[in-house]
């Protein structure tokens, strides 16, 4: 709905063509305190849902490791968002 609140952790939200919304957030482990571990983008229209992970394995020299690359899960769930919102055609669903 336009003008209305942003609900609590979204941190970017994209207008679908169907006039749903794309809306991302982080989402939080349950250490204390928690950690973002993941960034979900996800349509209120329809089921489509795409998690993008912090963390990433990359092959060094002698091995895999994981690094945290928060800000590129965030560039690609924001990719994700904008290609899902511009041809998602499905209504928002009504709020109780
Ligand atoms: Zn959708």
């Amino acid at each position: 709905m336009p003008g209305a609140a942003w609900p609590e952790g979204v941190i970017a939200r994209y207008l679908t063509v169907g006039g749903a919304t794309v809306d991302m957030t982080h989402q939080y482990n349950v250490l204390t305190p928690p950690e973002a571990y993941a960034t979900l983008a996800s349509c209120t229209g329809c089921p489509a849902t795409s998690e993008h992970s912090h963390y990433r394995m990359v092959w060094g020299m002698t091995a895999q490791r994981e690094e945290h690359h928060p800000g590129a899960a965030d560039r690609d769930a924001l990719v994700w968002a904008q290609a899902h919102a511009e041809k998602c055609r499905a209504m928002p669903r009504p709020t109780a």
